[in-house]
């Protein structure tokens, strides 16, 4: 069955189909309906035959023309002229054909009686297997003395002879014909399959993340750029495989390290500090952060996961987004006190926007915390919030460690991603799972929010988004058209 299914298969099947509609529609044209135009024309032709003759009848050279339209029509022609009985009958030009056995006296009355003078008659002719139309009027100026009457007879099919050379040559086109498409249609299929064919083969091996993109390099354009899109796709899921594999070694290091430090501390409270009160404290905070830390780790991982399965609802209101913007700035209290971070935030008294707040929050939240987590030495974060002049309220979070750098720029929103460079020692031992800023993007992409950052290696970053101002007057309708969406 397959075979059947298969490309090759259908172009060739495709083209004998073109080819055989092709030649029904010659068959039907130029076989079967033949006879049919034939009669046509040997009725106008006769009806020409017989003006010719009348008009010219007064000529000296009547024979001639009689004798000419004769020949040149393979027409029977007779002439009888009733006072005398006898009758002019041309040298038999229509194949045998004869009308002398038809009693001439017979029509007369009837010409006389038919509204333009001439009759028109049809007769069998069994010999030959053919019809014989014979048109019969007067000759001379008066219908009602006539010098005489003209019978032209012509057959209305062509001679057997005529069809069955039709009929050989039909065949023998057919057969030609079907052989050459046949030839070419493989010929055609082959080379239009093949390279779909080559690159089906190619594509198996996607899954792992490989594909050669010259594959359908000397193919259709189409072709071509399928194949290079596949090998862009190859390249991205080779890239997600090495960020997933990473990942689950980041993971299970972060899991396991707060994990090793709370059964240890656990461990020591328990053989050993278990009575000493301070140590006691100190050892139980180390224990809380710790499970802190874990489960901030896999909030983060089930909050993306439920984003991008569309689970989490959003509920959008307007609210105070500076009153919000305080409440977590202030979660990093104990690392302003502890580590001497300096958060600088300029905000207004009371900036309006229309958001689902706690996913605004978070937002936020891993904004800052990313700033904190990768200050520089001047272990500053700087929070702008404010309505720009644009008709949006635009939110911004600026540090001055080692920023991004450009290449890496584009893959930071991606899922998984951390920038690889591990010589660099941050600030703060981060948990960084590559999972903050994909959150970051998703929330922000589920509120149609503009957002982007800017970065200069060694100078610091500034990660920013933009959400319409509610408290802005309408907008004409053109300078809206003009606006573009979402940049980065
Ligand atoms: P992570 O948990 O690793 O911080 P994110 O998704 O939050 O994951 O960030 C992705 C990557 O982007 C980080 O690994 C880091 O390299 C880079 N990055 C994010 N924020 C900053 C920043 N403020 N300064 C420099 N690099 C940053």
């Amino acid at each position: 069955m397959g075979f059947f299914r298969s490309i090759k298969f259908q172009i060739w099947l495709r083209f004998e189909m073109v080819v055989a509609a092709i030649l029904a529609f010659i068959y039907i044209f130029l076989i079967l309906l033949f006879p049919m135009f034939y009669e046509w024309m040997k009725v106008e032709e006769i009806g020409r035959a017989l003006v010719t003759i009348q008009s010219s009848w007064y000529d000296d050279d009547i024979k001639d023309v009689i004798e000419i339209t004769s020949l040149s029509n393979k027409m029977h022609i007779e002439i009888y002229f009733p006072q005398t009985g006898g009758t002019y009958v041309l040298p038999n030009m229509g194949g045998g054909l004869s009308i002398q056995n038809i009693p001439k006296s017979g029509y007369q009355q009837e010409v006389q009686d038919s509204p333009s003078g001439i009759i028109y008659r049809r007769f069998r002719d069994e010999r030959e297997n053919n019809s014989i139309l014979m048109v019969c009027s007067y000759l001379g100026n008066s219908r009602e003395r006539p010098d005489g009457y003209i019978f032209i007879c012509t057959y209305l099919q062509p001679l057997g002879s005529t069809l069955t050379i039709f009929h050989r040559q039909f065949a023998f086109v057919t057969v030609i014909t079907v052989i050459l498409t046949t030839l070419i249609s493989l010929v055609f299929a082959y080379r239009t399959s093949e390279p779909i064919i080559r690159m089906s083969k190619a594509a198996k091996t996607l899954p792992q993340g490989k594909f050669d993109g010259s594959t359908g390099s000397d193919s259709f354009e189409e072709l071509k750029q399928l194949s290079e899109t596949l090998e862009q796709a190859a390249k991205e899921i080779a890239r997600s495989d090495d960020l997933r594999r990473e990942l689950t070694a980041n993971i299970s290091h972060d899991l396991r390290t707060p994990l090793t430090m709370i059964k240890a501390y656990a461990e020591m409270i328990r053989d050993l500090s278990g009575d000493d009160p301070v140590k006691r404290e100190r050892h139980l905070k180390i224990i809380i952060d710790e499970t802190d830390r874990l489960s901030s780790l896999v909030n983060d991982i089930l909050d993306l996961s439920k984003l991008q399965a569309g689970v989490a609802e959003m509920n959008i209101e307007k609210f105070n987004f500076a009153d919000r913007l305080n409440g977590v700035v202030s979660r990093f209290d104990i690392l302003r006190e502890n580590d001497g971070v300096n958060i600088e935030l300029n905000a207004g008294a009371s900036i309006l926007i229309e958001a689902d707040p706690v996913k605004l929050e978070q937002v936020v939240y891993n904004l800052i915390n990313n700033a904190v987590t990768y200050t520089g030495d001047d272990n500053t974060v700087i929070i702008r919030l404010y309505r720009t002049t644009d008709r949006t309220v635009r939110f911004e979070v600026t540090d001055h460690g080692d920023g991004i750098a450009p290449e890496a720029l584009p893959y930071i929103w991606d899922r998984y991603y951390k920038v690889s460079d591990r010589s660099k020692t941050h600030k703060r031992a981060k948990m960084g799972s590559g999972i903050g800023l994909s959150i970051v993007k998703s929330i922000l992409e589920a509120h149609d929010f503009r957002y982007g950052v800017s970065s200069e290696v060694g100078k610091g970053s500034t990660f920013w988004f933009e959400a319409p101002d509610p408290l802005a007057p309408p907008e004409e309708p053109a300078a809206k058209a003009g606006r573009t969406h979402k940049q980065r």
